[in-house]
């Protein structure tokens, strides 16, 4: 800007230098015609006297005289001349301008180019009283001579002009410029010309607007790639040139890609020719599914069109794990094939005794006994269904709770008050302090049962139980501590497992299904509680679980 500045400053200053230039030359110039003029109008004016009064004879006694002398009678015919003697072959003069002044005025004057370019003639002319006109003739520097004679100093004055006028053209343009290097749009009062404040202030206001809109923008984006960062789906964005827009960590992962792909064809990953037709479709703007097998896991890949107005500009890729379903269908599978086989032994046992009874092959004596480990076992199955019923409503994802405020003092003394009526050889003490929790009754009483039944289940002859309720900072805590058989740290994870016993006979001896502490889990997580637990091989174990407080 500065530049374009100073380039104006100074074209306007040599314009003007220029035009100035040529009216003052030629204003000199025509005062010195005007004076040259005039020098010879006086020199006419003497001679004319001169002759008036002398005649001719008072040209004889003028020496060397400066200007060419003509005499010229009324007829036009030269009678005189000082410098061509042969006056009959010269021209009649009645013609010539200053003449015709002469005689009609008494004076006259004019002035002619000469043949060559360098001078100009200049006359005047006098009427003598005798009624002749004296005509006077001298030359002058035509305007190109002029120049010429002028041009040194006038060059040097212009040379001198245009480098002041570049000079300060310069500093000119800086002082024009620098304020506005200053400015600051976000202050808009503190701008130094009047004239540019409505637009700054225009500015200023679509500064902040776009500020703002960037923020925005930023914040939605930090929102999607937390989102989509987060997804365990692996998530592509391609333009209609397949070129990569977005992807996120996960389908780096499922892709097996290291390196930066954004902004670069999709084409140029190694697992590019299984989804080449999907996407393909996606481009003509069919949403389509396949399944796909990348790095050895099973996928199912969703591509999906983005249109704007009927056109497709991008495409939308989402990989979704399939070996998830696999697994839980395994797991389905297991669960119904264990329960199955935990139920077919005591039916069989059922069955069998029942069948010796009816055919009358047992003595009376060994009836009695026969009838209670008939009804033992079908208290096992009872136990065992009631706990898969417990269970595949917890797995139930839909499962809508009911919760409530609850002391879980109150709550835990109880229970432990009607497990020490089935307990007669395990001691079980109980202490606690109130504390609220908010969750539901039934799922925090099934933890408490379960965990004490396992406690007196799993003891030593003699051994005993401590049930404690307290609270720390956070949290509301329930702890089973028994002096039973323990557990080795290498089954700690297992145990919550469906169907998972350390001891399986021990399990089964004592009426265990296996289910029990999958059940405390899953009610653990559906309070918002955490089950933790301390234990080792022959040095009992503490169960704690931690409830958020009310
Ligand atoms: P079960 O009905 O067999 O008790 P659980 O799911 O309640 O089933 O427990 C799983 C296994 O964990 C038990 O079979 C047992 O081997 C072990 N276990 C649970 N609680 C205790 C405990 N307090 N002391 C020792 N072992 C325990």
């Amino acid at each position: 800007m500065a530049k374009k500045v100073f380039k104006s400053i100074l074209s306007v200053a040599v314009l003007v230098l220029l035009v100035t230039t040529f009216f003052i030359v030629n204003e000199m110039y025509r005062s010195f015609t005007n004076s040259q003029l005039e020098v010879l109008r006086g020199q006419a004016r003497v001679i004319a006297y001169g002759i008036n009064k002398d005649g001719l004879s008072f040209i004889d006694q003028l020496d060397d005289a400066e200007y060419r002398i003509t005499i010229i009678n009324d007829k036009g015919q030269v009678i005189y001349d000082n410098i061509d003697s042969d006056i009959n072959t010269m021209d009649n003069h009645l013609d010539r301008k200053e003449v015709i002044e002469a005689f009609s005025q008494g004076y006259g004057s004019s002035i002619r180019q000469s043949s060559t370019l360098t001078e100009r003639y200049i006359y005047t002319a006098m009427k003598l009283s005798d009624g002749n006109v004296v005509r006077l003739a001298s030359t002058y520097p035509s305007v190109f001579h002029f120049l010429t004679i002028i041009a040194e100093p006038l060059l040097l004055l212009i040379l001198l002009i245009i480098l002041v006028s570049f000079y300060m053209a310069y500093k000119l343009a800086n002082r024009i410029v620098e304020p506005l290097n200053r400015i600051d749009t976000d202050v808009p009062e503190q701008i130094p010309y009047n004239e540019i404040r409505p637009i700054m202030e225009k500015l200023s206001a679509q500064k902040k607007m776009i500020e703002n809109d960037k923020e925005t923008l930023r914040r939605n984006r930090q929102e999607f790639e937390t989102i989509t960062a987060n997804m365990s789906e692996g998530l592509v964005l391609l333009n209609d040139e397949m070129i990569v827009i977005d992807i996120n960590r996960s389908a780096k992962e499922i892709l097996d890609i290291d390196e930066e792909l954004i902004g670069k064809k999709i084409s140029e990953i190694s697992s590019y020719e299984k989804l080449a037709s999907l996407l393909n479709d996606g481009l003509l703007g069919h949403r389509s599914t396949r399944k796909v097998i990348l790095n050895g896991k099973r996928y199912d890949a969703e591509v999906s069109p983005v249109e704007m107005d009927k056109q497709v500009i991008g495409i939308v890729l989402f990989l979704f794990d399939d070996s998830y379903k696999e697994a839980s269908e395994e797991m389905r599978k297991e669960f119904a094939s264990n329960v199955s086989h935990e139920l077919k032994t005591p039916l069989q046992t059922i069955s069998g005794y029942s069948e010796l009874l009816k055919n009358g092959f047992v003595k009376a004596e060994d009836q009695d006994e026969f009838a209670d480990k008939i009804y033992l076992e079908s208290q096992r199955m009872m136990k065992l269904i009631e706990d898969v019923i417990k269970l595949s409503h917890l797995d139930n994802e839909e499962l809508q709770i009911h919760r409530e405020l609850i002391d879980l003092n109150e709550l835990c003394k109880e229970a432990v008050e009607m497990m020490k009526d089935n307990s007669e050889k395990i001691r079980i003490s109980y202490e606690g302090e109130a504390v609220q929790v908010y969750g539901n009754r039934e799922l925090i009483e099934s933890i408490v049962f379960n965990l004490v039944e396992n406690a007196i289940r799993y003891n030593v002859e003699g051994g005993k139980v401590d049930v404690k309720v307290c609270s720390d900072a956070d949290n509301a805590i329930l702890e089973v501590k028994d002096t039973g058989i323990g557990i080795d740290p290498a089954d700690h994870e297992r145990i919550y497992e469906r169907f998972y016993r350390v001891d399986k006979g021990r399990s089964k001896n004592t009426g265990g299904t296996g289910l029990g502490l999958s059940i405390v889990k899953h009610a653990c997580i559906l309070n918002n509680a955490s089950i933790r637990l301390e234990s080792a091989l022959g040095e009992g174990s503490t169960f704690r679980v931690l409830f958020p407080k009310a």
